[in-house]
């Protein structure tokens, strides 16, 4: 989670609405549940956003994609036009290639 100001106030500590605690007779706490999305910044009193769960909705699709297409690099080693995916080592002469 990344939670930023969304008045970029620079305020850093925020208040989480959405979270009601469940808790038993005797006080235990047993859950909590999502009632509305969002969190306050505790600085200016702004919505904050949590910037961490975007990236992560969209990274999903991303490395989906690009785990699965291999692109084609000339290697600087062995000066071979080799097909690797993203990490992969030239199948040719076994040298590290900075595919992005
Ligand atoms: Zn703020
Ligand atoms: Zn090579």
């Amino acid at each position: 989670m990344w939670l930023v100001c969304s008045q970029r106030c620079g305020g850093n500590l925020f208040r989480a609405l959405f979270a009601e605690v469940e808790v038993d007779a005797s006080g235990e706490y047993q859950r909590h549940r999502v009632v509305q999305p969002g969190y306050l910044c505790l600085n200016c009193g702004s919505p904050a956003i949590d910037l961490a769960a975007v990236p992560e909705a969209m990274n999903e699709d991303e490395e989906d994609e690009t785990a699965m297409t291999p692109l084609d690099v000339l290697c600087p080693i062995c000066e071979t036009m080799v097909s690797v995916f993203p990490g992969e080592e030239c199948p040719n002469c076994g040298a590290a290639l900075e595919v992005v």
